[in-house]
């Protein structure tokens, strides 16, 4: 079989938020970069998932000049409510220092291949079985076999291993220079996606469970149940979703055609450290959040924009610093995030069901909750999980 081999500075291996800011970071910064990408591009640009940009990555977008990826589709403001045991709460989120926004992942993922393309980058959609070698030696190799089959090598100086929690690239790295820190939550969440806007929109506390109803467009919505670990989609007929929802929303829900239904594990994993010879994760490749807590794009971007300016201080200035530190960097803010990922799953999930933890946790996260509606601390509590919770 016909072998190509082409020379590069970074391979970027997925793209995805990650993947693709990297990329268009490293191009502007003048730095060759090729991203392989395993799916086609209508697949990842159709990808459903997170629905917010915090303030950090807002602004950090905005510091590159790359504010343009943030254009989405318009997500009504239909009013983010807070209900416990069908109660809705007075919720006044007024955070002069708040500058998330809604933008659907799949339109930010669009958005940034359209600017990563239209500026020269080397974007390379089904690029299958891809493969890392030589990753602690001087020029690290990713192979791959492109859509029509052809084998392809590519020499290059670093590889930055974008392609999320199941990707190759951590799975590139020896078990035994890995450490998995992981955090299993004891419930997980039914994840619907619905052709119908979210009416109520907003987050449900009650004794049968978490529950979430969130605008992902004009006439789509994001529904998140907890539900039991051990649960399938196929328990959950549409029937019991919207009746589910009624139940823990305590009020009339708009219920319409679902589109798709899984089961989303709620859990926390960071594998350390982040970084092994040349080979470098960035994202969900070195760290998990559960989706309560709405961060795993922040943490993607974070990760991205260390990387980018230990790459651009290495190769303008040939000073090895930020990339040696690229791990100790990055993993006191991904610990932090945890913290806050880690209170807010358990707090927001014991108030309601105390089939896990208890009613003695139970009331002690009601008075955390009522504690966050009757401070100043409400403001930025609210603002983090309305920025996020989609
Ligand atoms: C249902 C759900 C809801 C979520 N809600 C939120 C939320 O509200 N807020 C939030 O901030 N985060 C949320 N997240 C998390 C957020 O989507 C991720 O943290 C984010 O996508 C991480 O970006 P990434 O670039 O690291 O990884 P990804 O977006 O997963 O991108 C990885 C890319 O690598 C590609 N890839 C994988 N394997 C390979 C391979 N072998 N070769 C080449 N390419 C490969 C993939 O196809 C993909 O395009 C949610 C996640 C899910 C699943």
């Amino acid at each position: 079989m016909s072998e190509t081999r082409e020379d590069t500075t970074v391979v970027i291996v997925g793209a995805g938020v990650a993947g693709l800011t990297l990329g268009t970071l490293l191009l502007r910064n003048g730095i060759d970069c090729t991203v392989l990408e395993k799916h086609p591009r209508a697949y990842v640009e159709a990808r459903q998932r997170a629905g917010t940009i915090d303030t950090f990555g807002v602004r950090m977008f905005r510091e590159w000049g790359l504010e343009e990826v943030l254009a989405g589709d318009a997500v009504p403001d239909s009013g983010f409510g807070f209900y416990i045991d069908g109660e809705a709460m007075p919720v006044d989120v007024d955070d002069d220092n708040d500058e998330s926004l809604y933008c659907p992942q799949q339109v930010l993922v669009r958005n940034l291949t359209d600017v990563f393309l239209r500026e020269g980058g080397d974007l390379r959609h089904e690029a299958a079985d891809v493969s890392l070698e030589n990753v602690t030696g001087e020029r690290p190799v990713a192979r791959y076999r492109d859509a029509d089959g052809t084998a392809r090598v590519i020499d290059c100086d670093f590889i930055a291993g974008c392609d999320g929690f199941h990707g190759v690239s951590r799975r590139s790295i020896p078990a035994s220079a890995l450490t998995e820190y992981s955090h299993v939550y004891g419930f997980n969440w039914l994840s619907v996606l619905a052709a119908v806007p979210a009416n109520p929109s907003g987050m449900a506390i009650h004794s049968r469970g978490l529950a979430g109803l969130i605008p992902r467009g004009p006439r789509a919505s994001r529904v998140y149940l907890q539900c039991a670990v051990d649960d399938t989609p196929e328990q959950w007929p549409d029937e019991r979703v919207w009746s589910e929802l009624e139940a823990r929303f305590g009020t009339p829900v708009t219920s319409g055609e679902i589109v798709d239904r899984r089961i989303v594990p709620l859990r926390g994993v960071v594998f350390a450290p982040m970084s092994h010879g040349k080979l470098y994760l960035l994202g969900d490749a070195a760290h998990i959040v559960p989706p309560m807590s709405a961060k795993g794009i922040h943490l993607a971007l974070h990760d991205t924009e260390v990387f980018a300016r230990a790459v651009i201080r290495q190769v303008k200035e040939g000073d090895p610093g930020l990339l040696d530190r690229y791990s100790e960097t990055c993993l006191p803010h991904i610990w932090n995030y945890q913290a806050f990922a880690t209170w807010i799953t358990d707090t927001m999930h014991n108030a309601g069901f105390s089939g896990h933890e208890g009613e003695f946790r139970k009331e002690v996260a009601r008075a955390e909750l009522r504690r966050q509606f009757t401070s100043d601390a409400a403001n930025k509590l609210f603002s983090e999980l309305t920025a996020g919770t989609n």
